[in-house]
């Protein structure tokens, strides 16, 4: 399969709907990206990276890094975090308080903002919040394979303040006693996680053990154990989307994880870590076009989760 010209022609087929859907304004540091920029990366497990468009031009990463979190967060604490998250799909946008006063402060899953200041606490663990944020970038670096990844201050700056949403989450939260870090402490690593900035080709590289069982088939590496990684999968399948979560196993059929920055990683079992990014979004804040150029790669190549073939 020439999966070069498969990212090429899929990329050349949708370039001319560049800018559909809506930018995130509610982050204004967000609304200033030009809403014309696609990029497609798909990286396989010998090491080629096959891209098109935009692909080596960073941008805010925003929620796909609650994947990482993710990670570390469970490396820190082991399966005694889900004591803490739950691991179903919320059917709620990805800033809802709602199911928190019912579930006390028990958040659905990890992906939703909620959980994830659950897991960003987590995986603070005992560090100060300015170790934590190099923790994650030299894990991140390490496994993107570039020095150079950072996060973008102002976009963090941006999105503090005006986070009141999000600050409402984590003091409902630290009100149920579940978080164990200061709420500011804890907001200002989340903050800044969500600041990432990668392009499509690191965040495919990057991600390349969600795909391989938790170990980076180029380097060797091992971000965490096959097992882990499974479950990391099965988590952005049933959330990686918020409530648009359903809609996108559907319609793309792989495990995926949406950014409001207009990025989104998927990772396909065996086969593939592949990163999208234009910045227009759908209702849900999945990215309008990244979703469809990868249901377009899906038809390409054939690749689901759902197939044995
Ligand atoms: N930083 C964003 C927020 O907390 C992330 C949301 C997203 O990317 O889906 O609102």
């Amino acid at each position: 399969m020439d999966l070069g010209a498969i990212v090429s022609e899929t990329y050349a087929e949708l370039a001319d709907e560049r800018g559909s859907g809506t930018p995130a304004r509610y982050i204004p540091a967000l609304a200033l990206v030009d809403p014309n920029k696609f990029g497609i990366a798909l990286a396989t497990a010998d090491g080629e990276v096959f891209c098109a468009g935009d692909a080596d031009e960073a941008f805010s990463i925003q929620s796909i890094s609650k994947v990482y979190a993710l990670a570390l967060a469970l490396e820190r604490e082991g399966p005694a975090l889900w004591d803490a998250v739950g691991r179903e799909p919320s059917g709620n946008a990805f800033n809802s308080i709602v199911q928190l006063e019912r579930e006390k402060g028990i958040p659905r899953n990890p992906f939703i903002n909620s959980g994830a200041i659950v897991t960003t606490d987590r995986f603070i663990g005992d560090s100060t919040p300015e170790e934590a944020v190099q923790d994650l970038l030299t894990r991140l670096r390490r496994m993107g394979r570039d020095e150079s990844i950072t996060f973008d201050e102002e976009v963090a700056r941006s999105e503090s303040e005006t986070g009141s949403r999000n600050r409402s989450l984590a003091y409902f939260l630290e009100d149920f006693g579940r978080l164990r870090n200061p709420v500011e402490d804890v907001l200002s690593v989340y903050f800044r996680q969500c600041a990432l900035r990668l392009s499509c080709r690191q965040l495919a590289e990057a991600s390349l053990f969600l795909a391989f069982d938790g170990t980076d088939p180029v380097t060797g590496q091992q971000m965490c154990s096959a097992s882990r990684a499974r479950r990391i999968n099965a988590l952005m399948l049933m959330c990686g989307h918020y409530d648009n979560s359903g809609q996108f196993a559907f319609e793309v059929g792989f495990c995926g994880k949406s950014g409001v920055g207009g990025g989104i990683l998927a990772s396909v079992p065996g086969r593939a870590a592949i990163a999208v990014w234009s910045p227009g979004l759908g209702r849900s804040g999945t990215s309008v076009l990244g979703a469809k150029a990868l249901s377009r790669i899906g038809l390409r190549t054939g690749w689901s989760v759902f197939s044995g073939k």
